[in-house]
């Protein structure tokens, strides 16, 4: 596909990034290489609104993949990271902040009994993980095709559907011994479940599962599929462990547990409650906690974990997070989706807006998707497109057609006039678009 428009200081800083670091990024989807052309290499984020290293603005839609819901440089929690910062940038000690974080995700969160603050969403589920083969003293991990973890050796496994399939690894680098104790099962299927603890008994420590995923584009669980895992986990002796490192402090104020009441054993979080910071956290009953070191013979650590810049910025954006700002954010979302449905219906392309809550995206098929073969199934050259019009428009979309959009209380009235304005020609080059 050739690019109408060019990025000539993002191109000459993605050379200059490609000489030092492997593909140039670092985080794989920023590469563009789903969609091709070159990465934009931001410089200053404002509200709704992101400025790339060429000088041209965009309204943003990824919003750093989910933190920034209150948008860019928030006043509020740019102040408190400044009074952080000026205090020192890390101890090593304990300090006031993380419990003030902790205690507001535990106010929040009622199944969230004990929590503990990492750095990444990757460190909460691989960390609840451990507890939970702890804790249960079993070793199998059974988890979702389609469903992201971040990149845990043992929940690298997605390959293979069916019942009770063993995992193979999905990359070089984890053995299959280490996905070998993961079982994956074809999202939304309670039967693969059934059958898998069958299969397996008195083996499975954990089902982990995002709690309502964005990670293939948004499917939300189906009516009872949350409430049927609990239900099987709590038959069988396993934990449930709801992975909300998306989903959490986004959906509602008690993330996806707000919106579908589900218990779970243990939780995780990430992305919102750092306010753009690397902080994380995982937590749940009590008693599962008590496992934890020091507490408990259950290993886990970290040296920036609870750092008091993260955790100031955390607590300044969960502060401000109140029922006026999860209905502003949800009315945005609500506008937006409407808008795209309405674009693409005009220029008679098929298409499906998925949404969570205010979590949405768009996949380009008019099938159902309830699962990650049914999302692999879409005209992703349509989406590939869509996504270069918009973004010759201003108008940065996530570079994946299986990513949610994600919008902020700073998507004004002007900002979604801009993306409504970009939208017909998005959808006419969706259109046009052949594979
Ligand atoms: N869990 C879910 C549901 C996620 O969406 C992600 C990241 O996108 C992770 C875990 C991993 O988080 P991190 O990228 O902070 O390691």
């Amino acid at each position: 596909m050739a690019y109408s428009y060019e990025a000539p200081v993002s191109q000459s800083l993605f050379d200059r990034a490609s000489v030092v670091t492997p593909g140039g990024v670092n985080s794989p989807v920023r590469a563009f290489r789903a969609v091709g052309g070159t990465p934009r290499f931001m410089v200053s984020g404002a509200g709704p609104y992101l400025t790339d290293a060429d000088g041209r603005e965009y309204v943003d839609l990824v919003c750093s993949w989910g933190p920034m819901i209150l948008g860019h440089s928030h006043p509020e929690v740019i102040a408190a990271v400044q009074e952080a910062v000026s205090r020192g940038t890390s101890f090593g000690t304990p300090g006031e902040g993380e419990v003030a974080l902790a205690e507001e995700i535990v106010a929040r969160i009622e199944p969230v009994e004990q929590v503990r603050l990492v750095s990444s969403g990757t460190e909460a589920t691989m960390s609840a993980i451990r507890l939970a083969r702890g804790f249960t003293g079993r070793a199998k991990v059974v988890k979702f095709a389609g469903c992201y973890h971040g990149h845990v050796d043992a929940l690298l496994a997605a390959a293979g559907s069916g019942v009770a399939t063993f995992g193979l690894p999905d990359t070089p680098g984890v053995t299959g011994a280490t996905a070998g104790d993961t079982v994956v099962l074809p999202y939304n299927d309670l039967d693969a479940v059934r059958a898998a603890f069958a299969a397996h008994p008195g083996e499975i420590a954990c089902v982990i599962t995002e709690a309502s995923p964005g990670n293939m584009g948004v499917v939300p669980p189906a009516d009872g599929f949350n409430a049927g895992l609990k239900e099987l986990c709590a038959a069988n002796g396993a934990l449930y462990i709801s992975d909300e490192v998306m989903t959490g402090f986004r959906t509602s104020k008690a993330g996806w547990y707000g919106v579908d009441g589900v218990r779970p054993d243990l939780m995780t979080f990430g992305k919102v409650m750092g306010g753009g910071f690397p902080a994380a956290a995982f937590g749940g009953r009590a008693d599962v906690m008590a496992h934890l070191a020091p507490a408990g013979p259950v290993y886990q650590a970290g040296t920036l974990s609870g750092n008091p810049v993260a955790t100031a910025a955390g607590l300044a954006q969960l502060r401000l997070l109140d029922d006026a700002a999860y209905a502003r954010i949800d009315a945005v979302s609500a506008e937006l989706r409407s808008l795209v449905g309405d674009a693409l219906g005009k220029e008679g392309v098929a298409h499906t807006v998925s949404a969570a809550s205010n979590m949405f995206s768009v996949f380009f098929t008019d099938q159902p998707v309830r699962d990650y073969e049914d999302a692999k199934k879409q005209d992703v050259f349509r989406f590939t497109a869509f996504f270069h019009s918009m973004l010759e428009q201003g108008v940065y979309l996530p570079p994946s057609a299986f990513e949610s959009w994600f919008v902020s209380t700073a998507h004004d009235e002007r900002a979604i006039e801009r993306i409504a304005a970009a939208l017909p020609a998005a959808a006419r080059a969706a259109s046009e678009a052949t594979a």
